[in-house]
């Protein structure tokens, strides 16, 4: 085991060591070495205080600049250690986190620690961890004498048994523990999809006592732990043990809304059920696919219409991704993710019926979410499916699609794809820049989605005097009438003919 832990880890153990305090390497990554686990952070605990870390390291002479070697910019006694870099990835430096030996301070409004008290000793530090696995300790002796005594692990609650029985226990009273802090619940649903552990009987009891609690956290808190669950290799256990216990309710009650809602005669699932069976087997590793397909029908309980096997869910989509939306932003999800997933769940009733569906209509689907998030919606699609219980991921006719995806992928869907620019139009029409040669261009772009072998040069300049000849407002006319109603009227006349989810 030692010989996973990096040599600059070991380096920053001796250096603080070397100056008279002790150093331990602590937390998730002792937790991860235990199960042979590649630790993604290292956690040191220190009895010297964040300035004195802070000169430690500030002594050093490595060729860093010396302002660089740490920064302390946190209030929680963490100082963050600069080493040459040792995992993967392109940044040139790693972190160490060196923090202070603390104790657990009241938390008056429920949200954080009033104040950040410093401890003496390991076993204070060690006492206001959340779990036994997460409370071990590792001292490594440097000045040993023989191989065997090189290290030595610090497990005062039992987090080695705990771990080897896959158990995950609160650091003595559940109750209090969760009452200090309510995020620790949903770590602990964090770490059973996670790590695969069994909650503890009486954690889990008092997670499901104090689950209330959840709402003074705040959503940074919240976003975060969730990610994880998302990103776990067991994301829809995670969250129906969240909904299990009584935490969804505060995270995502609109989930909650579909529990026990029957679908149709399409679905053997119920709403929530199949949203979470829809994240179970999403093929992507990607936050936003992944966060997609578990919300991809979260308004189906609003638009439900009708009751039994011909209930409709029209609009759904539309709905969904406002929804979604707003969830995400409540969380304080970046915009990056928001608008994306905002788009997949806004597309992801995309047709694909060979038989019925055209280059044309892949082109105008490509228009609208862009050729680089089409993987990212097919993925969806196939969650979708998959969670409905539906056999195979990609039956013929989604393989099908995804044909006609990479053979129009190079077609023009937007006005730069164009073989004439706006330069050609002035030129070839002799007039002057303005409103009319975009709005000529976009009729063009129209016809060529619909017929892509219309993007010649040539072409596009003929039928560009014949449109010179229409006035600005016709124009606009033609070419909303040829995107956006054209895609609308098929809409329609699919979900009329064949769309009865
Ligand atoms: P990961 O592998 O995801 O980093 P981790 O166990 O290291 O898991 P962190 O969030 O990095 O989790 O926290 C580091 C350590 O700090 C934990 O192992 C635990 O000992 C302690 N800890 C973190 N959050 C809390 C909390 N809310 N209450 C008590 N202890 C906590
Ligand atoms: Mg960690």
């Amino acid at each position: 085991m030692i010989n996973k832990i990096p040599k600059q880890v070991v380096d920053v153990l001796q250096r603080i060591e070397k100056a008279g305090f002790e150093a331990y390497i602590v937390g998730g990554c002792v937790r991860d070495l235990i199960m042979e686990k590649i630790p993604s952070d290292w956690d040191v605990a220190t009895n010297a205080k964040p300035e004195e870390v802070q000169k430690i390291f500030l002594d050093l002479n490595d060729d860093v600049s010396r302002k660089e070697t740490t920064f302390y910019e946190n209030d929680f006694g963490t100082v963050g250690v600069k080493v040459e870099r040792f995992s993967p990835g392109d940044f040139k430096y790693d972190v160490i986190e060196v923090t202070t030996f603390r104790i657990e301070s009241k938390y008056s409004d429920r949200r954080r620690p009033d104040e950040v008290r410093f401890a003496d000793t390991l076993e204070e530090d060690l006492s206001r961890r959340d779990f036994t696995m997460n409370a071990l300790a590792i001292k490594i002796n440097f000045k040993q004498k023989s191989p065997k005594d090189e290290y030595e692990i610090i497990d005062l609650y039992d987090g080695k048994k705990d771990i080897t029985q896959k158990i995950i226990r609160t650091v003595g009273n559940a109750n209090e523990r969760f009452d200090e802090d309510a995020l620790r619940m949903m770590r602990a649903v964090r770490f059973y999809a996670q790590l695969g552990f069994e909650i503890e009987k009486n954690t889990l009891q008092a997670i499901q006592k104090n689950s209330e609690n959840m709402k003074y956290i705040s959503a940074e808190r919240i976003r975060d732990e969730l990610v994880k669950i998302i990103l776990s290799n067991s994301p829809s256990e995670g969250v129906e043990m969240l909904r299990q216990v009584g935490l969804l309710n505060y995270i995502i009650p609109e989930l909650e809304k579909g529990v026990g809602v029957a679908q149709n005669r399409h679905h053997i699932y119920t709403i929530y059920k199949h949203c979470v069976l829809a994240l179970k087997h999403c093929p992507s590793k990607k936050l936003e696919v992944r966060l997609a397909s578990l919300l991809h029908d979260i308004a189906k309980p609003q638009t439900k219409r009708g009751e039994g096997e011909f209930a409709t869910f029209y609009n759904h989509d539309h709905v969904g991704a406002r929804v979604a939306k707003k969830i995400l932003q409540r969380l304080k999800f970046s915009n990056d993710i928001v608008e994306k997933v905002f788009l997949l769940v806004d597309n992801h009733m995309f047709y694909y019926n060979p038989e019925e569906v055209g280059e044309a209509s892949v082109r105008r689907l490509i228009r609208k979410v862009g050729l680089e998030n089409m993987k990212d919606l097919m993925d969806v699609r196939i969650a979708d499916r998959l969670g409905s219980g539906v056999p195979k991921a990609k039956p013929y006719k989604l393989r099908h699609f995804e044909y006609i995806i990479e053979k129009v992928s190079k077609d023009a869907v937007s006005v730069k794809m164009l073989k004439v620019n706006g330069m050609d139009l002035m030129k070839e029409l002799n007039i002057a820049p303005g409103p009319k040669i975009g709005a000529i261009l976009d009729v063009l772009l129209a016809e060529v989605i619909e017929d892509a072998a219309k993007n010649k040069k040539e072409l596009l300049l003929i039928r560009a005097k014949e449109l010179d000849k229409e006035d600005l407002s016709k124009l606009r006319e033609m070419a909303k009438e040829k995107i956006e109603e054209k895609k609308e009227e098929d809409d329609k006349e699919i979900k009329n003919k064949y769309w009865v989810k």
